[in-house]
């Protein structure tokens, strides 16, 4: 079975199930979460597109792809019984509903006899294959990363050229698709392998240089392919072995790794906080709606909020900001700043977005609950020239540099350009000073 997992190549599951005899592959669109409210339309269709593309991969190998939507349990249950399954095997996965949903359909599969297997390939490093010396998870990434480059990997797996189907029996279809690498982010394995491959060739080396740089394509836009399983991230760390300079950015997938076993521990994450710091939140729904439309008046906090509801996507420096300024600026509970990101992104996963939201928040793995980005220098010292700004916010894109990362009273009046909402200052004073109370 397919759940997020969506490639040929060195897929366990998937290769265990074809060494297991015919095999019938099925994907369900789970009504749950597809109706779910944080679901994101670009999400959906990028997940449409990658299930398009390993329908394609399949039928040339001589396997089909059975795709229904509904109850995710019954279809499977249902499956099950009308093709008289034996054996099930699936990738594990970590959030709590994805735990529930594979535990229930375990026990289920234990009841009538159907043998049921996890297995990995959803991180490089399952969750729980490495702990910190007093046991549960690694709480601090360091340590974390030292542990991660010693432990041993699983050996790369690769599928047959044929797979037995039970569904369908005619010889594999030739393919002529070889795409080329597109500007737009198109999902499947196919356009993740070109992506993965021009970065690889093109990217990786400059990434220590260009990755805090939003207005330069310094990063690898892998992180769609990854969240839906395009690409095998044990596959991506092993390509970068064996490239110059990779370390930084493979240091990078490894924060991945280390929020995926952060919520296996605790599945609540997606929720609570994972240090409780006793915040007394603000729900205005006037300054959230600022925050949401790009209007709060602080230039890179709203170039970012806009390319989120434009591309679905937002550097990850901007992520960072903006989060900070929802949370320290407009004291603003972060879960629903939270919740706002993954009905928008692209790459939206439970893991990496609410437990980055907790890092930024204080509440999660970063031990500092006061740490504060100031929108202003952040602003000068990651876009100084303000062409990130500048892209995203029309009413500043023909002021020079120093107007559009500073605009004064007037010059916002005659472009049209609101006033800051908050003084910073102000504002993360008392949230310190709150913070203060409640943590000591
Ligand atoms: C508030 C906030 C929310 C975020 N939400 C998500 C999310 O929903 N999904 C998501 O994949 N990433 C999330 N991130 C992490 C990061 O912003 C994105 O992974 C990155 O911007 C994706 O672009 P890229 O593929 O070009 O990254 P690159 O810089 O090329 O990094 C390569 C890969 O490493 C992983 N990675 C990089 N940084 C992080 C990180 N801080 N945490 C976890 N993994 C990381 C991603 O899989 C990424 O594709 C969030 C960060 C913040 C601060």
């Amino acid at each position: 079975m397919f759940t997020r997992d969506l490639r040929l190549d060195d897929n366990p599951a998937l290769c265990a199930a074809a060494a297991d005899g015919p095999m019938h592959c099925l994907f369900v669109k789970d009504e749950a979460i597809l109706d779910s409210p944080t679901t994101s339309q670009r999400r959906q269709a990028f997940l449409d597109q990658c299930l398009e593309d390993i329908s394609r991969s399949l039928t040339e190998r001589g396997a089909k792809l059975d795709l229904v939507y509904g109850d995710w349990f019954e279809t499977v249950q249902r499956t099950i019984r009308d093709l008289k399954v034996d054996s099930v095997h699936i990738a594990d996965d970590y959030s709590q509903y994805a735990q529930t949903r594979l535990q229930r359909l375990q026990d289920w599969c234990n009841d009538v006899g159907v043998s049921f297997h996890r297995h990995p390939g959803i991180t490089v490093v399952p969750p729980g294959h490495l702990q910190p010396s007093g046991g549960g998870e690694y709480k601090v990434f360091t340590p974390y990363w030292r542990s991660w480059l010693k432990s041993s990997k699983r050996d790369i797996v690769t599928p047959p050229r044929s797979f037995n189907d039970s569904a369908l029996s005619s010889p594999p279809a030739e393919s002529n698709l070889y795409p080329e690498l597109s500007s737009e982010i198109i999902g499947g394995e196919t356009h993740g392998w070109l992506r993965l491959h021009d970065w690889l060739q093109n990217g990786i080396t400059s990434y220590e240089k260009d990755r805090d740089t939003p207005s330069v394509e310094g990063t690898s836009l892998l992180s769609p392919y990854l969240r839906f399983g395009c690409i095998s991230p044990l596959r991506l760390v092993e390509l970068c072995t064996h490239l110059p300079d990779s370390e930084p950015f493979v240091r990078q997938v490894v924060w991945r790794d280390f929020y995926a076993q952060i919520l296996a521990a605790r599945p609540d994450c997606s929720r609570s906080d994972y240090r409780d710091r006793g915040d007394i939140w603000n729900y205005d729904q006037n300054s959230f709606q600022s925050w949401v439309d790009g209007l709060t008046g602080f230039p890179l906090v709203d170039a970012g909020m806009r390319q989120l509801r434009s591309q679905g996507l937002m550097h990850n420096r901007v992520r960072m900001v903006t989060a900070s300024f929802l949370i320290k600026d407009l004291h603003q509970d972060w879960r629903l700043g939270a919740n706002y990101f993954m009905s928008q992104l692209l790459d939206g996963d439970v893991a990496s977005n609410y437990l980055n939201w907790q890092w930024v928040a204080g509440t999660g793995t970063d031990s500092n609950p006061h740490r504060i980005l100031n929108p202003s220098t952040q602003a000068k010292r990651f876009d100084g020239h303000a062409a990130y700004i500048r892209q995203w916010i029309p009413e500043l894109s023909s002021l020079d540099k120093a107007d559009s990362l500073d605009p004064s009273p007037l010059l916002r009046e005659k472009v049209g350009y609101p006033l800051p909402i908050v003084d910073h200052h102000e504002s993360v004073e008392l949230f310190k000073e709150r913070r203060l109370t409640s943590v000591d």
